[in-house]
């Protein structure tokens, strides 16, 4: 009898996961470590939730998400043509590396192996680190490329120079504004970067309602332009996994061929429907919530943090004194959840969401306490 193991495909046993955040459960913690909205969805998605009748749930959800898209598709000026909607934008990154990258390394089923582009998934580094996880799924070329050490966004100019940028590349994601550091790309800069680009770009835009700018409009000027947007981080519905795609129709229908039949839960649509109706509520708390940042930043700065400016709902700052795993911990003993990251590139800064005001303040009467003991520490 083989082993289990040996049953699966070498590609797939040599696979390194995506690591989630941690969602721990039991204890009351301050969660401030996967960019979760701290306040809930409005009422009145609530209540379209809690009105979804018995007798609905029996049935299958609408196929193509068909109110959904064309709810989407009005708030944003286009046709239903233009959108796509994922379980989770997540689930549209991955459907975007099936649709348009070859998968590399069989040469026999390769008509073109030198066209090393054609297999190629791109990104910067550091950025989302899921990107090279559904590279590896599928078999694809990874081109991780250096960002600048204030992950500001490369010139087309410096990316030549850098010699590594693929402008040919099957599939390049940007996320902007950028993640882990929170930094916003302008508009112009990525139009820029863009047009040069033959194969598709995905602006990965998971935090664009708490950014100045946005680049939807490039979705729908560029055919080779997809946006990603999802409602989990500015609309309180990670639970419900509601993400979408805009843009060129045909690329649209490349991507709608591949999907599951039902990729999008009933209660997703309808809690996205609503969320759609009362922007207005959400539109307030993205106000508190960049106040909350920019006060939340100055308290860092003030308290030895070298912190980055961010246009997200977190900041990416580097601790004075010990290393940032050691403020990892001591939050985490006390009951803060932040993020750390092993990766050497990233792994002296924590990234913070910001929560709710009470929050904030909890977690910078903590930090003052541990910078105090610092200070005390470096005097010795
Ligand atoms: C959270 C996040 C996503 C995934 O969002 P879902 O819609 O919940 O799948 C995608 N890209 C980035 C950069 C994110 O931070």
């Amino acid at each position: 009898m083989k082993s289990p193991a040996s049953l699966v495909r070498p590609s797939v046993r040599r696979l390194h996961a995506y690591t989630p955040g941690e969602q721990p459960a039991g204890r009351r913690w301050i969660k401030l470590n996967t960019n979760e909205n701290p306040y809930p969805p409005a009422p009145r998605v609530m209540r379209r939730i809690h009105g979804v009748p018995a007798d609905r749930l029996r049935r299958y959800p609408h196929p193509t998400a068909g109110p959904l898209r064309a709810a989407l598709a009005r708030m944003h000026g286009c046709e239903v043509e233009n959108v796509m909607v994922g379980n989770g934008s997540d689930e549209l990154l991955a459907l975007a590396t099936r649709a348009f990258v070859e998968p590399a390394g069989r040469p026999a089923h390769n008509p073109r192996p030198d066209d090393a582009s054609r297999c190629l998934v791109q990104y910067f580094d550091p950025s989302y680190s899921l990107y090279p996880v559904l590279a590896d799924i599928h078999n694809a070329r990874k081109n991780p490329v250096k960002l600048p050490a204030d992950f500001s966004l490369p010139s087309p100019k410096a990316l030549e120079a850098g010699g590594k940028w693929d402008f040919r590349a099957a599939l390049t994601f940007i996320t902007t504004p950028h993640a882990p550091s929170g930094r916003g790309y302008g508009r112009g800069a990525l139009e820029e970067l863009v047009r040069l680009h033959a194969g598709v770009v995905v602006l990965d835009e998971a935090y664009a309602d708490f950014a100045r700018e946005n680049a939807l409009d490039m979705a729908l000027h560029y055919p080779h332009v997809l946006v990603a947007r999802t409602f989990s981080k500015a609309y309180s519905l990670c639970f419900q996994r509601i993400g979408y795609f805009v843009g060129h129709p045909e690329l649209i229908a490349a991507l709608d061929k591949i999907r599951d039949s039902y990729n999008v839960n009933g209660l997703g649509q309808e809690a996205a429907l609503a969320t759609l109706r009362h922007l207005s509520y959400y539109r307030q708390h993205f106000k508190t919530i960049v106040a909350e940042r920019e006060k939340f930043r100055n308290a860092l700065t003030g308290l030895g943090f070298q912190v980055f400016p961010s246009e997200a709902n977190f900041l990416f700052a580097k601790p004075p004194g010990r290393p940032a795993e050691h403020w990892y911990h001591a939050l985490k003993d006390r009951g803060v959840l932040v993020r750390w990251f092993r990766d050497p590139k990233v792994k002296r800064f924590l990234r913070i969401t910001i929560g709710t005001p009470a929050e904030m303040a909890h977690c910078l009467r903590i930090l003052r306490r541990l910078a105090a003991s610092e200070t005390a520490r470096s005097s010795k």
